[in-house]
């Protein structure tokens, strides 16, 4: 059994953290809501009154916060000086780049072990413990990190140093984004020109237009029962927190000077769709948006 300090017990966060009570873990919870932390105690966490009493002695450290900002403040206000030599820290959280690679580079010139390992999965996938985590660090925090995440996922994948589990996360994110227009834009289509729904979902799901988000998440209801269209958009995966995602990639695309006008694109879309009062909808919702 290890000491796990657990920063940020929220919708993500407060699932993950139950995941490694259940793998025999000693989880210190801290979160700035003390709803947050009375509903983690519940599920057998320990209450902390800080993050660095939280942190103080442990094995693990675990952040799973908002923004870039919340993590930078975090580490370097209290979770560095707190940190044990010998403990791993982990931050979860979706984050830009730049953040990620500096927080992660000055645990390094301390002599901590960090990693930053967002994840993909929403909330069903961080209760049931099958989140996958695209991880950025060195390869000694990395081998200590993953036997810490396998309680809380189904896959652990190394992408490289300080800041590419966020580099692989956004761009991952930004092929969702944009598929799901396309495949958005296209059942659409098919409705203008009288093709039924299912049977385009049939044939295209089965041809070259094939995605993830046509096959599991399909932006209308009918041709696949799990998906959000069924539960008129709810749940799911919302489309501020895509929005969100997409402004991160083309932050980081403006940064490297990359080219990504289908992210764009997608991004400029989604921000309407949320200004238009779509935030809160599953990001299929999108369809509803382009049907007008
Ligand atoms: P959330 O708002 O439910 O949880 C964040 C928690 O952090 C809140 O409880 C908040 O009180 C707490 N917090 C903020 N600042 C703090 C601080 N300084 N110290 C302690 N606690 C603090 O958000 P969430 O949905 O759990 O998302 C968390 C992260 O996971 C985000 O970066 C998000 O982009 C990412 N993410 C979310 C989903 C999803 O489906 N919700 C999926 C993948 C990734």
């Amino acid at each position: 059994m290890s000491i796990i300090a657990f920063i940020g017990v929220g919708n993500m966060g407060g699932g993950m953290a139950v995941n490694l009570v259940r793998g025999g873990h000693d989880v210190r919870a801290f979160d700035l809501s003390d709803d947050a932390v009375a509903r983690a105690v519940h599920h057998g966490c320990t209450a902390a009154t800080s993050a660095r009493a939280a942190a103080l002695g442990a094995d693990a450290i675990v952040t799973m916060l908002p923004a870039g900002a919340h993590v930078a403040a975090a580490y370097h206000d209290a979770l560095f000086a707190a940190a044990s030599p010998h403990a791993v820290l982990i931050d979860c959280s979706t984050i830009d780049v730049a953040t990620a690679r500096s927080v992660g580079e000055a645990a390094a010139e301390k002599g901590l072990k960090m990693v930053d390992a967002p994840v993909s999965g929403g909330t069903a996938a961080a209760d049931a413990g099958t989140l996958t985590f695209m991880v950025g660090g060195p390869e000694a925090a990395f081998a200590l990190a993953q036997p810490v995440l396998a309680n809380m996922g189904k896959a652990v994948i190394h992408a490289g140093g300080a800041g590419m589990g966020q580099a692989a996360k956004i761009c991952n994110n930004m092929i969702l984004g944009a598929t799901m227009v396309a495949t958005a834009e296209a059942f659409v289509l098919a409705e203008k020109l009288g093709l039924d729904a299912q049977t385009f979902f049939d044939i295209s799901s089965k041809a070259s237009g094939q995605s993830w988000s046509m096959t599991s998440y399909c932006p209308v209801p009918g041709p696949v029962p799990t998906s959000p269209a069924n539960r008129d958009y709810e749940g799911g995966f919302a489309s501020a927190l895509m929005l969100k995602d997409l402004k991160l990639a083309l932050g980081a695309a403006i940064t490297a000077g990359a080219s990504v006008p289908m992210g764009s694109q997608a991004k400029a879309l989604y921000q309407m769709f949320a200004n238009n009062g779509g935030g809160a909808l599953d990001f299929s919702a999108i369809v509803k948006f382009l049907r007008g």
